[in-house]
């Protein structure tokens, strides 16, 4: 499977910023071995969508409803409208600012996809938990409770991990840490999904850069990389996607 390579640009840019999405759309043909994405904030996501045509666009959050009394919030559906094609749920940010529980994103991630979206589900631990030895057991636990049920939905998930302590502050964990992780990820999406969770993409996130990308993509089980700040221009997100379709051809 194409390594999948995702911008998440959070809280930035405004119609200025569509240039970024621009260029980047126009080097993904020279770089057709990598899946890229972006996901922009709600505001941007229909003029990315009309500026883009090779590169996925999606959104950082949906509500679980269908509709409703729900005063700022959007739902899956119009994101959909809206020309989305997946969306990301249960990102740290989100949960520690939002107070969203693990049953929260499972609720928004079965609403994405009876909507018809894709979805990305974000699990990590905390600095504490890490060193308390708990890392594995804390994402397992996500895991069983963010993760849409059902026998369909595994085609339409790809999860991130994203250690909470490494998300904005230039710190990684090892190769190997990595690594350790992602295979104990892929043996609970076996649980969870049976032979369907042998082939679902588990991207790592959290200071992904491009001085760094070729390294944190060979790690055992990375299936591509969830980028925040490094996404925010067309040069160092670009800078990422051509190591990861580096790695390919290596
Ligand atoms: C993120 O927030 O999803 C993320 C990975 O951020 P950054 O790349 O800036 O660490």
């Amino acid at each position: 499977m194409r390594p999948y390579i995702v911008g998440n640009w959070k809280m930035h840019g405004t119609r200025a910023m569509l240039s970024e999405a621009r260029a980047i759309d126009r080097a993904a043909e020279r770089l057709m071995k990598v899946e890229v994405a972006l996901a922009p904030p709600y505001t941007l996501l229909h003029a990315t969508r009309k500026e883009a045509a090779l590169i996925g666009v999606g959104a950082q959050d949906c509500h679980a409803a269908e509709g409703g009394a729900h005063t700022g919030d959007i739902s899956a559906a119009m994101l959909k409208d809206s020309g989305a094609g997946f969306v990301i749920v249960g990102h740290s940010e989100r949960r520690a600012d939002h107070a969203e529980s693990d049953a929260d994103v499972r609720a928004k991630a079965e609403a994405a996809l009876a909507a018809g979206l894709a979805v990305i589900v974000c699990v990590g631990e905390t600095e504490a938990q890490r060193d308390s030895g708990k890392a594995e057991a804390v994402v397992a636990r996500q895991l069983d409770g963010s993760l849409p049920q059902g026998e369909a939905a595994a085609a339409k998930v790809t999860v991130a991990y994203e250690p909470v302590w490494a998300i904005g502050t230039g710190r990684t964990p090892t190769v190997e840490d990595i690594g350790t992780m992602h295979r104990s990820i892929r043996e609970r999406l076996k649980a969870i999904y049976g032979e369907d969770g042998a082939a679902l993409r588990i991207l790592y996130g959290g200071s992904v850069k491009p001085d760094n990308a070729g390294e944190l993509l060979a790690a055992d089980e990375v299936g591509g990389a969830l980028v925040g700040g490094a996404s925010l221009t067309a040069e160092s997100f670009l800078g990422i996607v051509a190591a990861a379709h580096e790695a390919i051809e290596a």
